[in-house]
């Protein structure tokens, strides 16, 4: 048991746990546990007082064996090499596990968006787009949106790019960015419609309708919000939701729509008229249908896993559950939806956004929505039956059939020179 356990020590033992089912010849499983490529870079900003701050940024590309990398971009004061490791190994399960032509990427930049000026922000992110530059490209590595990054971000990313390849037009070299300027339509909410999907087939799995099916949402983020507001069209009741500053609940289910535009004004979603403000150790214990945590890594853990009360736990985000924790989750008999299943509808989108700039032709948001649902359904339903099958956890099934395809890619393309 460990809390303090680093994200990619934690990837690594889900790595290991995951190779015990898989007939992997060693040699390749070892190019597989570590990252194929990492880079740190310095950055320099010029800082609206005058000053010079220098801020640490990373790219790590885990695995290019099924295709170039993918994954997003995370701007988070607490991002380290260790994170940005892991967050890397786990898009290469995520692409693999959804059979995308990408491998695994992750970029951070250790910083607090909150704190900066925008202009502050776009030279830091147009800085960081230079010194990442030799390693992107539509063939090599595509990065995305994540934590704290927006789509004004990817595009000034993206345009920085172009600059470099003297103001030509890059589109496909970045994925999130605004639909103007050669983004996808649906990307906004892909996150949040792949959990919605994969939340409502794993309820379904266990008979539970979701109609009136209660939901608990942790983190109110793209990816949190997303996925709530379409439970709720789907006629879930979503009963607590937290931010960073705080929990609250209300029993008959809160109006997710008018909660964010709550937050819009005011920040925190705590104080939302007629909700009751709770600790984050009580949301975690609330009796529901479906618990997302859609925060950040390592928020459950041994020490709150039995407390949970839900009978899916759909993980948005990315790592939220220590393995210790997940031990306790299936022994209790929960539904976990493995992240790098359940919040793979961003990714898939981005692919999807890949492909049009690609071929410079863009599709309606039915056509981007119904083909991720498409995606999505297949990958959870092969996931599913071998899980109920062979009664083994979701996140094992993901996790053996993502590193069978990554293990095949490299034995077929054989080890170089
Ligand atoms: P975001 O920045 O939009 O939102 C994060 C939210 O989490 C914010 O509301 C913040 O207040 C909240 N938060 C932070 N610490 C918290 C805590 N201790 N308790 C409760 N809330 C807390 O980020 P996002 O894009 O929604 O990403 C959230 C998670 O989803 C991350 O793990 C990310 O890697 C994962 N994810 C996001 C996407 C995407 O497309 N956005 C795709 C795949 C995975």
């Amino acid at each position: 048991m460990s809390r303090n356990r680093t994200p990619i020590e934690m990837a690594q033992l889900q790595f290991d746990q995951a190779l015990e089912y898989c007939n992997i010849d060693p040699n390749i499983a070892v190019i597989m546990r570590n990252p194929k490529r990492e880079l740190t870079v310095s950055l320099p900003i010029k800082m609206d007082d005058g000053s010079t701050r220098v801020f640490t940024g990373y790219r790590v590309q885990h695995s290019m064996a099924c295709g170039p990398a993918k994954g997003g971009i995370r701007f988070h004061p607490g991002v380290t090499l260790d994170e940005v490791r892991a967050l890397a190994m786990w898009m290469t399960w995520k692409c693999s596990v959804m059979d995308l032509p990408f491998g695994g990427g992750k970029g951070g930049v250790i910083c607090n968006p909150k704190e900066l000026s925008l202009g502050e922000l776009e030279r830091l992110s147009r800085r960081y787009a230079v010194e990442i530059a030799p390693l992107i490209g539509p063939l090599t590595d595509i990065p995305a949106p994540d934590v704290n990054t927006t789509p004004q971000i990817m595009d000034w990313i993206s345009d920085t790019l172009s600059m470099l390849e003297g103001a030509k037009t890059v589109w496909p070299y970045i994925t999130g960015k605004p639909t103007e300027l050669g983004g996808s339509l649906g990307r906004d909410e892909a996150t949040g419609r792949g959990v919605m999907i994969t939340a409502m087939a794993a309820l379904a799995a266990r008979g539970v309708p979701t109609e009136g099916a209660r939901v608990v949402v942790q983190g109110y983020g793209n990816a949190g919000s997303v996925s709530a507001y379409l439970l709720e069209e789907q006629g879930a009741r979503i009963i607590a939701m937290s931010d960073s500053q705080g929990a609250i609940y209300h029993p008959h289910g809160l109006p997710v729509r008018d909660v964010m535009s709550y937050k819009q004004r005011t920040g925190p979603i705590v104080g939302y008229p007629t909700s009751k403000p709770i600790s984050e150790a009580q949301l975690l214990a609330l009796p529901c249908e479906v618990l997302i945590p859609a925060a950040l890594e390592n928020t459950i853990t041994s020490e709150n896993a039995d407390d949970i009360q839900a009978q899916v736990v759909a993980e948005a985000a990315n790592g939220p559950a220590i393995p210790e924790a997940d031990a306790i989750l299936e022994k209790k008999k929960i539904s976990v939806i493995p992240d790098i299943l359940c919040n793979a509808g961003g990714v898939t989108v981005s692919y999807l956004e890949w492909v049009q700039d690609m071929q410079g032709y863009w599709w309606e948001r039915t056509e981007v929505n119904n083909r991720m649902a498409e995606i999505m359904t297949k990958s959870f339903a092969q996931v599913m039956t071998i899980s109920q099958e062979r009664k083994i956890s979701l996140r094992l099934v993901a996790y053996v059939k993502a590193m069978m395809r990554v293990a095949k890619a490299i034995k077929v393309r054989g080890v170089f020179p």
